[in-house]
């Protein structure tokens, strides 16, 4: 008795175990934290404490992104045997990225550009996506799941075809995507209308994506659903950004730029480095800020914003508030009022105290704003809060190129031009690090009309022609694809329709 007593203890010791943000009292495993997505109280999970790497830079700088991913990603996720996880990280990081390396530095002026936009979709959405869909089959497994899983899905544009691209064609999965017929560019729903896959559903909604979001959200409570959904052997699923499984992937292309900057002989052993992150749902500045606590040499955490730019005023003055105008922006992955990942770290500056936390959510939730105390503040002096007007954000995609011949996307942008003013403001010289999330073609229109005003009229394809030949980096995969592929998915619905067009794509 005493032999298996020691031996539970020394499996929990070792045993990362997962905690709602809004619950003191329960804790979940990393797959079951995954499988659910979000807890039963709305809060998010987080890790008891954020583990610390346990190898170091030396040893980190010579290894490929997904030897790096394995070393990072098995800190977090300790219920996953060594073999499954390296499955997941092989079957993600393979040949869907255009490079072997997965996330290339680029050196541009004095600053340092990680680009995240190498992946199947153009977009950093990919570095999470593309591995999701293998944490949350094995996790299915592990938890002796016996449903299919069903990914349910709204989409503005870039998360709905990362989704879909990660999920085709993965045993034990189908995904439905829904997203707003007329309210996304016609880059983006050529990539999703086209996407390939037995398992893959795209439907339009007359509706605007509001109306989309609800109509999954509704779908997501209704009991009666569930139920008719697992006698069919069913059952739902989300892939959006609060998911632990999107989180934990994201760490690891900070780590692996820091050792990849020591190799390249650009930083010494221990030097830190600012990061720069284009922000909307604070996902990826978040596992910026879980790099820092693993060990990285992190400086500042410089969250950028474009005009939405909620979280400037909030590092600014304590307060969030999402009161105020939406505006729609060139940057449209960053137009959000209500950032959910920023919960992570309001719960981790009010000391990991849930009730405290729970309470300011209940405040967001009834009138739309909070205020931390000041102790809380005083905890955030890692993070600089910045933003870019639609001028400015025009006017670095119009500058660099200009300087240097390097044609960055809008987000990107919004991320330039805030890190340059931070360097101009407070004279701190330390290197940065800007993160890049989406290619240039993405938003080929923004981007050519910010180069030169005469594209203004141009047809989008004809600007995508242009853009290689001026910059002479080639047109991606993605954007080849979406020229002459055949059209795969034409079901469109009314908004009040869209649980009866789900029961028919699964036969039930
Ligand atoms: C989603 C997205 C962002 C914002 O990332 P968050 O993790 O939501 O802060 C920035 N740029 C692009 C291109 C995106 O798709």
């Amino acid at each position: 008795m005493a032999v298996t007593g020691r031996k539970e203890k020394e499996g929990k010791n070792m045993n990362l175990l997962y905690k709602s943000t809004r619950n003191a009292e329960k804790t979940v495993t990393a797959s079951e934290a995954i499988l659910k997505g979000l807890a039963e109280d709305g809060g998010l999970f987080v890790p008891e404490s954020v583990p610390k790497l346990d190898v170091s830079m030396q040893e980190l700088k010579s290894m490929t992104y997904q030897e790096t991913a394995y070393a990072v990603m098995k800190q977090f996720l300790t219920d996953f045997t060594e073999e499954e996880l390296k499955h997941c990280i092989n079957s993600a990081y393979d040949e869907k990225f255009d490079t072997e390396v997965i996330a290339p530095l680029v050196k541009v002026g004095d600053t340092y550009h990680l680009e995240l936009f190498h992946g199947a979709t153009i977009a950093f959405k990919d570095m999470a996506l593309s591995i999701l869909p293998h944490l949350l089959t094995t996790a299915a497994k592990k938890n002796n799941v016996k449903n299919e899983i069903v990914i349910l899905a709204a989409t503005s544009g870039d998360t709905g075809k990362a989704a879909l691209a990660g999920f085709a064609d993965v045993p034990g999965t189908k995904i439905i995507v829904f997203y707003p017929k007329g309210g996304v560019s016609r880059v983006q729903e050529l990539q999703m209308v086209t996407q390939k896959g037995d398992n893959t559903s795209v439907v339009a909604i007359h509706g605007n994506f509001d109306n989309a979001q609800s109509g999954v959200k509704a779908m997501f409570e209704d009991k009666a659903l569930e139920k008719e959904l697992a006698e069919a052997g069913y059952q739902f699923s989300s892939a959006n950004s609060i998911n632990i499984g999107r989180l934990v992937p994201q760490v690891v292309y900070y780590v692996y730029a820091y050792a990849k900057l020591l190799e390249n002989e650009e930083i010494t052993d221990g030097e830190k480095i600012n990061v720069t992150v284009p922000t909307g749902n604070f996902g990826n500045i978040l596992a910026a800020y879980y790099a820092k606590q693993m060990g990285v040499p992190i400086g500042k955490l410089i969250c950028a914003s474009n005009e939405n730019k909620v979280l400037f005023d909030f590092f600014q003055t304590g307060v969030y508030d999402r009161n105020r105008e939406f505006i729609l922006t060139s940057s449209p992955s960053m137009d959000i009022l209500i950032s959910s990942n920023l919960e992570r770290l309001i719960y981790t500056i009010a000391g990991q105290d849930a009730e405290k936390n729970a309470a300011l959510m209940a405040q967001l939730k009834a009138n739309g704003s909070y205020e931390i105390t000041p102790d809380m503040r005083e905890k955030l002096e890692d993070f600089v809060g910045g933003y870019a007007t639609e001028e400015e954000t025009k006017e670095t995609i119009h500058n660099t190129y200009a300087r240097t011949g390097y044609v960055m996307d809008p987000h990107t942008a919004v991320a330039a031009h805030v890190c340059a003013q931070y360097r101009d403001d407070s004279k701190d010289e330390t290197k940065c690090l800007v993160v890049s999330t989406a290619s240039p073609y993405k938003f080929i229109h923004s981007v050519m009309t910010a180069i030169d005003d005469k594209y203004a009229d141009a047809d989008e394809f004809e600007l995508i022609d242009e853009l290689c030949s001026i910059s002479g980096m080639p047109v991606p995969h993605a954007i080849e694809e979406i020229r002459n592929a055949d059209i795969r998915h034409t079901t469109e619905c009314d908004a009040e329709a869209m649980k009866d067009t789900v029961k028919t794509i699964l036969g039930v």
